[in-house]
């Protein structure tokens, strides 16, 4: 098997398929891993695949000029977001100013990228999905819009930002702005099929699904917690203990303090400001470039003073990337051979596991109750 990068290393973010000319690039996802393959027949050598490829060669990465925490002032806004709202208010003021933003959205059962030219639009960003996305095509049109002289914002995970600054090139590097969000890793989406398929959702059949509101981690499957609502179910549970990444990303080269972007997104973790206004939501800001203050500057957006050092301790990802715990291997193999997903957590993690699943009874039976209101 011929593969664009080293075996197992493939992060999915499609920039190979893109430039292929001859459509010999194939995607293939093993659950624990993803592999771009090279069809011998079809490939002409041309190594464009080898050269466009973020693992083969990692965009130019720099130290952070600013670090800050923040969340958007519009209310309704930053309520719907993961965090602060950073993305989204910054991506307002973008298109505002005549930009075009591309970026994540979920359509028709699939972690897609799109494009967003009104705020209205942006709307359908919101939220961090919590699984591998798919920009496949958007490199080719992300270019396209830049060739007739726009602005496009790209806002992603950190190795599909990389892909994108491959893929342009140093001749529209000017009119390309970049936005990474700090990222723990991302699993395969059969995944997060495989745990929704135990309560009989399907990815295909839902028009919606939300992994957070705020700081709880917990599956809504079209706007309905999957398990009772206040506890973190058991994919929740598998992707914050980082067992259920692709092989890549426990060497991602982006989980460190140098970023690949203009602005770098995540969660401030460990912050000092008061209670109230963590419930609602901090984004951590870093910018490395001129571009990504000025990302800032046009936003309606509340900035603070954060302590370096706090932020860092508190988010791993901007040291080293997470580690694969001893289990992950037989968890692979155990869905492999059809075992139950849940039962496959709790075992690995009984502990995390038992206290939820008490929690869900003493809901259920209304002993204690809990309500976060979902965001429609
Ligand atoms: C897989 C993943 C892992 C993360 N791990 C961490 C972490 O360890 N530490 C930390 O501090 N923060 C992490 N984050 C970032 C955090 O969850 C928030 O996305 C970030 O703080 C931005 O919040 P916001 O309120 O500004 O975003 P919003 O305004 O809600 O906008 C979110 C933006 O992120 C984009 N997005 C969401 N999911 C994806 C995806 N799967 N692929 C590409 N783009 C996506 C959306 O399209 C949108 O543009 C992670 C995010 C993801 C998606």
């Amino acid at each position: 098997m011929k593969t664009v990068c080293a075996l197992n290393q493939c992060a999915g973010c499609m920039a190979c398929v893109d430039i292929c000319p001859k459509g010999a690039v194939t995607i293939v996802d093993r659950l624990s891993a993803y592999n771009a393959v090279i069809d011998a027949d079809r490939c002409i050598g041309c190594n464009a695949c080898h050269a466009v490829c973020q693992h083969n060669h990692p965009a130019k990465q720099q130290l952070p000029a600013k670090w800050y925490q923040g969340w958007a002032l519009e209310p309704e806004l930053r309520n719907r977001c993961a965090s602060g709202g950073l993305a989204t208010a910054v991506s307002e003021a973008f298109v505002e100013a005549g930009g075009v933003v591309c970026s994540c959205t979920f359509k028709d059962g699939q972690f897609v990228f799109a494009f967003a030219e009104t705020k209205g639009e942006l709307q359908k960003f919101s939220g961090s999905k919590y699984v591998k996305s798919n920009p496949v095509g958007m490199y080719k049109k992300v270019k396209q819009f830049l060739q007739k002289g726009r602005k496009v914002l790209f806002a992603g995970l950190p190795c599909q930002v990389s892909a994108m600054k491959n893929y342009i090139g140093a001749q529209y590097e000017e009119q390309l702005y970049t936005a990474d969000l700090i990222c723990h890793g991302t699993p395969s989406p059969k995944i997060l099929e495989i745990f929704l398929n135990q309560y009989g959702y399907s990815l295909g059949e839902l028009r919606d699904i939300q992994f957070r509101i705020k700081a709880k981690f917990m599956i809504y499957a079209d706007h309905k917690s999957v398990v009772p609502n206040g506890v973190c179910d058991k994919y929740s549970i598998a992707f914050l203990n980082s067992l259920i990444y692709t092989e890549n990303c426990y060497s991602c080269p982006y989980a460190c303090k140098q970023r690949v972007s203009d602005l770098t997104l995540g969660d401030s973790w460990g912050t000092n400001l008061p209670e109230e206004q963590q419930r609602q939501g901090i984004s951590l800001i870093l910018t490395q470039t001129q571009k990504g203050a000025e990302l800032l500057n046009m936003a309606n957006i509340c900035l603070k003073d954060v302590d370096i050092e706090k932020a860092i301790k508190n988010n791993q990802q901007l040291c080293e990337p997470s580690h694969p715990p001893k289990t992950r291997n037989s968890f692979f193999n155990g869905i492999e051979k059809n075992k139950k997903f849940n039962h496959l957590i709790f075992s690995r993690y009984p502990k995390a596991c038992l206290k939820q699943d008490i929690k869900s009874i003493l809901i259920r039976t209304g002993i204690i109750s809990y309500e976060i209101s979902i965001v429609k």
